[in-house]
């Protein structure tokens, strides 16, 4: 099946011009969709599955600067080729600080010049999300990292205190693993790192995210959650982690248990220092408690 490239462009020409560009292209066939209203361009980019999109600035009253703006902001990650109908230097350092990928002249595109403009965005953008990728996951576990964790919360908050609604964190951390280092040997606690990571991701909801806070403590970011949901949650994970002995990479199984501690905003804390203190407290006192446990605060 053909990829889809969707052009976002108020004027008909353009779209038949686009078309009968792409029929020239030698390389790769793509299919071309057309959106002529900033709204419905934005809405199709963010929903339609796009391999890439070319952007018109000047769309009706408004323009695609303000529309590179808003996809990127809802998490579009789809290259997008900036169209102008002039050169302006101003416009083309302004269409790539949005996000775009390159930018276009509409006078002086060639059916050569756009699919070298589209095999360069769809190249550059899949090393941009492997950039991404690199930055912001844990290598071992393919979590979120540390780094990635405290920009998300931090824009939970920010989101719980704008809307009024909960946010909840649970900090989970592995029982006597150094154990399992010392008994196993280092390899074995990496594996055993993996698959507890890999269960902590099937026990949360998509919307939830799922990070690695450091060494074997992990920490879920439960979104519109209180604490007795979060709670929930937290009892499922340390079940799913409990309920069947981890495969070792000798063959061996181990069984594994992990703690948990549980807060919430507004509940138990009204900043993020404050809501990482106050779980990090309650996964003490579930250790405390004889661990395989979760406790709110
Ligand atoms: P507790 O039940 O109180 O949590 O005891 P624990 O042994 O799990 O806790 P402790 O903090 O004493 O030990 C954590 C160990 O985790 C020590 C460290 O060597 C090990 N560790 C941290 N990161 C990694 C890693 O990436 N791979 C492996 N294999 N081990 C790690
Ligand atoms: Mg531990
Ligand atoms: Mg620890």
């Amino acid at each position: 099946m053909k990829r889809r490239i969707l052009l976002i462009d108020d004027d008909r020409l353009q779209f038949r011009l686009t078309e009968a560009h792409f029929r020239n292209f030698h390389g790769e066939q793509f299919e071309l969709d057309w959106a002529d209203t900033f709204e419905s361009g934005l809405s199709r980019l963010l929903k339609g599955n796009y391999t890439a999109c070319l952007l018109d600035y000047q769309l009706g009253p408004r323009n695609g600067l303000e529309l590179i703006t808003k996809a990127v902001q809802a998490g579009c990650r789809t290259p997008i080729v900036f169209l102008t109908a002039e050169s302006s230097e101003r416009v083309d350092i302004d269409a790539m600080n949005a996000g775009a990928l390159d930018y276009l002249v509409k006078g002086e595109i060639s059916s050569a010049a756009l699919e070298r403009s589209l095999r360069y965005a769809l190249k550059l953008g899949e090393t941009l999300e492997a950039l991404r990728q690199a930055a912001t996951r844990d290598e071992l576990t393919g979590l979120l990292n540390r780094r990635e964790f405290d920009r998300i919360i931090r824009e939970e908050h920010e989101r719980s205190g704008r809307f009024g609604r909960p946010v909840s964190l649970v900090l989970l951390d592995i029982d006597h693993f150094k154990k399992v280092n010392d008994t196993h040997g280092h390899p074995a606690g990496d594996a055993v790192l993996a698959e507890v990571a890999r269960r902590l991701s099937g026990s949360v909801r998509s919307v939830d995210r799922v990070a690695r806070f450091g060494g074997e403590e992990f920490g879920l970011v439960i979104m519109e959650a209180d604490a007795a949901t979060a709670l929930d949650t937290a009892n499922r994970a340390c079940e799913a982690v409990r309920s069947t002995p981890v495969v070792l990479p000798n063959g061996e199984t181990l069984p594994v248990t992990i703690s948990a501690g549980v807060a919430s905003i507004p509940r138990d804390a009204v900043e993020v220092k404050e809501l990482i203190a106050a779980a990090d407290k309650a996964l003490y006192a579930a250790k405390a408690a004889g661990r395989n446990r979760a406790i709110a605060a």
